[in-house]
């Protein structure tokens, strides 16, 4: 029988068997690699990915998708999740952990901030996201795109945009351009933020108002002295800062107390 796709699951399954095999080819999967597939669909990945692997997880929410996926596959190299990925244990899998998947892109943004928690047991992630999605990861500053998710991806992961998939290649097509990225766990000696709550709240706050300067952004955090210090100009806006920039903040505040 035919799968009708649910919007609200964000259901654009892929159809173009160039686009798999290239997806595929760039995820470069070796036999024993421990995998997960977020949202396998109707398994248009996950069928060449069998192919190269003992073993494959894959994590869907869609209940008609999962029995499907039973069918077509048995249970001997698959192990199915039936549930959401945003409250998906990674930890209950083995380390070091590849991810992949064709996400919903309804989902994605707190999906990349719930698996940044599991960094230190993920070996590398390679998704599809919608383009303009990818281009905030991995935008640099002082351009349009960079911000909050720029800066909290960039400090954990390395990332790289690796090609882009036009809407054609799915059925039913998205009204929106999607690419591939790649995130890169960073060892933890390059994680140098003392406090990352006060660094996500110091980031979020200086992308909260973004025609607004580091001056009144942070005012909560930092005097005119602080800047000083630590020789940032405050009447620069939040997009001209670095990772490293924001790191330093954050741990000024840190240190200095209350
Ligand atoms: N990988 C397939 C492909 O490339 O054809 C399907 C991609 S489709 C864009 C997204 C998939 O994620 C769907 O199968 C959908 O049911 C599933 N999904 C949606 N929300 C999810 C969630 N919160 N957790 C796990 N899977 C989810």
């Amino acid at each position: 029988m035919e799968h009708r796709a649910r919007k609200r699951f964000g259901q654009n399954f892929l159809t173009d068997p160039n686009t798999v095999r290239r997806i595929v080819d760039a995820i470069r999967p070796a036999s024993d690699d421990n995998m997960v597939e977020i949202g396998p669909g109707l398994g248009a990945m996950t069928e060449p990915l069998l192919a190269r692997l003992e073993h494959l997880h894959v994590v869907e929410i869609d209940r008609d998708l999962i029995a499907r996926l039973a069918m077509r596959f048995g249970s001997e190299q698959l192990t199915i999740h039936e549930g959401d990925a945003l409250k998906f244990d990674f930890a209950t899998l083995a380390a070091p952990l590849r991810v992949v998947g064709n996400l919903p892109y309804n989902i994605s943004t707190p999906l990349l901030f719930h698996l940044a928690a599991f960094a230190d047991r993920i070996r590398d992630m390679t998704f599809m996201l919608q383009k303009e999605v990818v281009m905030r990861i991995v935008a640099e500053p002082a351009t349009a795109d960079y911000g909050r998710l720029s800066v909290m991806l960039q400090y954990r992961f390395r990332v790289g945009r690796l090609f882009d998939v036009s809407p054609g290649a799915f059925t039913p097509a998205p009204k929106v351009m999607s690419s591939i990225v790649r995130l890169v766990p960073l060892p933890p000696e390059a994680l140098n933020a003392t406090d990352e709550a006060l660094l996500e709240r110091v980031v979020a706050a200086a992308f909260g108002q973004r025609r607004k300067t580091l001056r009144n952004t942070l005012r909560e955090f930092m005097a005119e002295a602080d800047f000083l210090a630590l020789g940032i100009d405050s009447g620069l806006r939040g997009e001209r800062l670095t990772v490293g920039d924001f790191v330093r903040i954050a741990n000024h505040v840190s240190a200095r107390g209350a």
